[in-house]
């Protein structure tokens, strides 16, 4: 929609409608009382190309459609999107439980915590290799070697295996061992990094940046979506708000606000979001109950003695009572755990 200035003349009016009509929109001159709008119905970025706001007599230019294209649910998809992974279905009937520490420190630790979450009914295990850390002199993961770990949970526990895909030097030794390839917050606008995920040909996990609006997400979204790749789940983790009392603040009307205007299966961190275990059950039983199509949460033997995350992380032992209660939410909104 272009709306004119009150002071706009005939031949203005005249000249934006015949640039419109190069492209082969379709314009509909619609005069009001103290301005002109003109409707150009048609393919918008045609429309962004002609430059209108620089044109005499053009006060503004609104654009009425959303600016995702393969991410949203008002192109080809309307039907929510489900997937499989590795046998594992994500979707609509499901309640997808990922769990696993924040980050690969031992062997030991990793298959424990796999074990534990495996026999609660977790359906992914995940993981971090390469961590994005704060600070550059805080433990960054052990790389390969946590990769090769993972890989040998995901054999002892048949869970497939989450974990981040930091930098596209990493591609060759993700692809290798990844079963869903997370994209962290802070890089969701890591454009070059979402395309090279993209191509991987593996389930990607989007997280939300920390301070990134949801058409932000979703345009997101289209970089890896644009690859051909259809698996992609979204992952709400928390923003930054004025409120300092929790870690971020989770954003729970961005999961049915996903739902209305996305197809793609929508995940919640209440971990990162809340920064306290504490949080994390009431949390993960609200994301249940406001429609996600599951959670990730961190989990750890020892969360004293944790690198990275303790006190976020639930204690294994108390895993089991969690995933209880949280599926008994999850069931009350005709979803079960995979
Ligand atoms: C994580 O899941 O390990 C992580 C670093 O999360 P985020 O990117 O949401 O901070
Ligand atoms: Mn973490």
């Amino acid at each position: 929609m272009i709306v004119m200035t009150p002071e706009a003349e005939e031949a203005e009016i005249a000249a934006v409608r015949a640039r419109l009509e190069t492209t082969g929109v379709h314009v509909l001159v619609l005069p009001g009382e103290l301005t002109t709008a003109i409707g150009a119905i048609g393919d918008p970025e045609r429309v962004r190309g002609l430059n209108l706001e620089g044109m005499a007599g053009v006060d503004r230019v609104v654009p009425i459609s959303r600016p995702y294209k393969l991410a949203s649910s008002e192109l080809a998809h309307h039907e929510p999107t489900s997937f499989s992974v590795d046998g594992r279905a994500v979707g609509p009937a499901t309640f997808t439980l990922i769990a696993g520490p924040c980050t690969v420190e031992t062997r030991e630790q990793t298959l424990g915590v796999a074990r534990a979450v495996q026999a609660s009914g977790a359906s992914m295990l995940r993981g971090g290799a390469y961590k994005p850390r704060t600070s550059p002199f805080a433990f960054k993961g052990l790389g390969v070697p946590a990769l090769e770990i993972l890989a040998e949970a995901r054999e002892a526990t048949g869970l497939p295996v989450v974990t981040e895909f930091l930098d596209t030097t990493h591609a060759d030794a993700i692809a290798e061992y990844a079963d869903v390839v997370q994209i962290g917050a802070r890089n969701m606008q890591n454009y070059a990094l979402l395309e090279v995920a993209g191509k991987l040909g593996k389930p990607v996990l989007l997280k939300r940046g920390l301070s990134s609006s949801l058409d932000e997400l979703l345009m997101a979204a289209d970089y890896v979506l644009k690859e051909g790749n259809e698996r992609v789940m979204l992952c709400e983790r928390g923003i930054r708000t004025f409120e300092t009392a929790t870690r971020f603040t989770l954003d729970l009307s961005a999961v049915p606000w996903l739902k209305l205007h996305s197809h793609l299966p929508v995940i919640v961190d209440p971990s990162h979001a809340s920064g306290d275990r504490r949080l994390v059950e009431p949390l993960s039983r609200a994301a249940a109950a406001v429609g996600a199509d599951g959670i990730i949460v961190e989990v750890h033997e020892d969360p004293d003695e944790a690198l990275c995350d303790g006190p976020q992380a639930l204690y294994a032992r108390d895993f089991p009572e969690f995933a209880e209660r949280v599926a008994a939410h999850a069931s009350l909104c005709g979803r079960s755990l995979a």
